[in-house]
């Protein structure tokens, strides 16, 4: 099994947190959409998988335009083995949802929408810089229940300086009361050389407190857990049965290919990624050379990647798999950290897996070093 992640690098506006690779202008959209058609066939007679999960991030893929998305995703099916009952994501802003796009992507066989919503509160939003209304959110994703999705994600944030923790419970109870089987939430993190670092850098905002927002994180798994949602990763709480399939075969360690400027591709050994420039691109897969760089990974780097990604799953690690995986050496590297850690309260063994507590899951990425081959 394996997957096809698509980026599609385009947003109507910038939002003053982000730091993906995206541009708000559509110049070189019909290059980059040639490039990713070019890239599919380029990839697919070597591919040997069959194609479980399709998705489109970004940037914003909601900017595709119908005729695109269909041309792409029919190329898809004609060049890959797509399982008929693949799970086909796509990233949508509020603002991009109608009634006849909806129809549109649910025609094409797009059977999961996720949502950036971030904040059901308007002057939020403003503050994100982000380019819908909060009433726009409610209307587009009970608009995409009655046109017939049932699959539907939305992302929230955490940690908003200019939010409060009332304010905070009543964006999840709103995420559960839209009556929506899946939620990503995730910690506002400043990333340099974005808009939000220069404005806090100039005081013209405040810095997201950590401990406001590691209260928030509590609150949000005390919501969802008690509304019936399993927190089967740190950032992502699903309904029994409505995990993101995708997103848990990318944690499983199955291979993925990445289409599109910025995409990132591993196949199991080799990684590999694409040039973080849409005219570049455009104009190198054109040319058919040098659009992406690779890398093949050593054991310690493959070991380091599944502490990070495996920790996250409330799954945890399993001792066993450390051992099949990486060798003895490995084996008494973990056990010896997993030691200090369950010490402090971090971690537990659940059986043969060890797992965050409550108290470590908002410091995964601290626990993750410890557990790393430095
Ligand atoms: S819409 Fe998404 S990708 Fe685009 S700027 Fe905003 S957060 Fe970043």
């Amino acid at each position: 099994m394996s997957g096809i992640y698509l980026h599609i690098p385009f947003c109507r506006k910038a939002c003053h947190y982000c730091d993906f690779h995206f541009s708000t202008s559509f110049k070189t959209y019909d290059a980059v959409v040639a490039g990713m058609k070019r890239e599919i066939e380029h990839w697919a007679a070597a591919w040997p998988a069959p194609i479980q999960t399709i998705y489109f991030g970004g940037g914003t893929p909601s900017t595709l335009e119908l005729s695109d998305l269909q041309s792409i995703l029919e190329l898809i099916r004609a060049k890959f083995d797509v399982e008929p009952a693949a799970e086909i994501t796509i990233e949508v802003n509020p603002e991009d949802v109608n009634e006849a796009q909806l129809e549109g992507w649910l025609s094409l066989g797009v059977n999961r929408l996720s949502m950036g919503v971030q904040s059901f509160f308007e002057d939020e939003l403003m503050w994100m810089n982000r380019n819908h209304t909060a009433s726009k959110s409610v209307e587009s994703i009970r608009l995409a229940q009655k046109v017939g999705f049932e699959n539907i994600t939305i992302d929230l944030i955490y940690g908003v300086p200019v939010s409060s923790t009332s304010r905070w419970k009543d964006n999840v109870q709103m995420a559960i009361d839209a009556g929506i089987p899946h939620v990503s939430a995730y910690a506002l993190t400043v990333e340099e050389k974005t808009a939000l670092a220069h404005a806090i850098e100039k005081g013209r905002t405040q810095q997201p407190d950590e401990e406001v927002a590691h209260q928030q994180f509590l609150i949000l798994r005390e919501m969802l857990i008690g509304a019936g949602y399993d927190h089967y990763e740190i950032s992502n709480f699903g309904k029994p049965g409505w995990r993101s399939v995708h997103n848990s075969n990318y944690w499983k360690g199955v291979p993925y290919l990445g289409i599109g400027p910025g995409a990132h591709s591993f196949d199991g050994d080799l990684r590999r990624w694409n040039v973080r420039n849409n005219a570049l691109y455009g104009q190198r897969v054109g040319s058919g050379e040098g659009w992406f760089e690779t890398e093949r990974l050593t054991v310690r780097d493959r070991y380091n990647e599944w502490m990070m990604i495996q920790l996250r799953r409330a799954e945890g690690i399993s001792l066993e798999e450390v051992s099949v995986r990486f060798g003895e050496r490995y084996k008494s590297l973990f056990l010896s950290a997993a030691e200090s850690l369950v010490d402090k309260n971090y971690v537990k063994w659940e059986g043969d897996r060890l797992v965050l507590t409550e108290n470590g899951m908002f410091l995964a990425d601290g626990i993750t070093v410890e557990l790393m081959d430095a």
